[in-house]
């Protein structure tokens, strides 16, 4: 694993864990050689305080989740997949809506289905492209430690807000909430793409802004 200290994103070099367990139950956090915090916090603490934190957009909490948590590779398939399902899940609420069906489950095979899969197809390729292109051109030591996937993986995991989705085969809710889960989705990317590249917020805004207007603007095209 690449691990990282959370508070400074110093890299964190000849460690095979973040702490030391001298017995069941008791271990001693390691701390950080650059700002000699506490390297990883969140390895003693609940996972509602990990998820709260990550809802509160805490860069901390994406270094942890995003280096120190979870096995990249092992993980980058399985993540673009659920990106890719919870993107239709949203398309097909877009267009069950659109075309002012109560039942979309109906309406799907025959109204919406191409429509759907070339906005899903194209839509995603426009923007993961963007993202690409934008890391390219901002990064020059791309090749050296930061690789393509784990930029796209971050961005992946930091779409898990679509999940809530989901509550929206329960309950109807206005079209309104799919905005607010855009938009929470676009500045949890952001965090987590500053987190991976550690440039500037408003590069990071930038790129995340695009390439999303792009995906919208594919979408409308279709
Ligand atoms: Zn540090």
């Amino acid at each position: 694993m690449d691990f990282r200290c959370i508070e400074c994103g110093f890299h964190i070099r000849s460690k095979k864990s973040l702490y030391v367990q001298y017995s069941p139950g008791n271990i001693r956090l390691m701390k950080c050689e650059s700002c000699r915090a506490v390297a990883d916090e969140y390895i003693e603490c609940e996972i509602m305080i990990l998820l709260i934190d990550l809802i509160l957009h805490k860069p901390k909490a994406y270094r942890h989740l995003l280096y120190n948590k979870l096995d990249q590779q092992a993980l980058f398939w399985k993540a673009g997949i659920s990106f890719l399902v919870l993107d239709a899940y949203r398309l097909l609420i877009l267009s069950g809506r659109e075309e002012g069906v109560s039942d979309m489950w109906i309406s799907f095979p025959s109204l919406t289905y191409p429509k759907m899969l070339m906005n899903l197809i194209f839509g995603n390729i426009a923007f993961l492209v963007t993202v690409l292109l934008w890391t390219r051109s901002l990064l020059k030591d791309l090749n050296t430690f930061l690789r393509c996937e784990h930029i796209l993986l971050a961005i992946f995991l930091s779409s898990y807000f679509k999940i809530f989705l989901i509550a929206m085969m329960v309950w109807e809710f206005p079209l309104s909430v799919l905005l607010i889960i855009d938009l929470f989705v676009l500045s949890s990317n952001t965090v987590a793409f500053k987190v991976m590249t550690e440039l500037p917020l408003d590069k990071c805004i930038m790129v995340c802004f695009s390439a999303h207007a792009i995906k919208f603007f594919v979408g409308w095209l279709i």
